[in-house]
């Protein structure tokens, strides 16, 4: 029969309960990491309010929500150039 002291068993599912916890936490940093990545790459600051938003992809001059500014859209696929 296969004894196990107490301390072993404690000190594996210890370490399995931990495990499980450290893994899920990178999971979610890297999650966080990369979502946080796309917005700042798709992010425009206005120039004049300086609210950060996320504009449309397709729109070259993209209009601030707050001020209603037109600011220029870098990320913007032009449509025109695919052809
Ligand atoms: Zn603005």
């Amino acid at each position: 029969m296969l004894t196990v002291e107490t301390t072993w068993f404690v000190f594996f599912y210890l370490t399995l309960f931990l495990g499980a916890i450290v893994l899920a936490w990178l999971g979610s940093e890297a999650y966080r990491w990369k979502t946080g990545r796309r917005f700042r790459v798709a992010s425009l600051s206005c120039r004049l309010c300086g609210m950060v938003f996320l504009p449309s992809k397709t729109e070259s001059l993209a209009e601030c929500p707050r001020c209603g500014a037109k600011n220029e859209n870098k990320n913007a696929v032009c449509r025109s150039a695919k052809k």
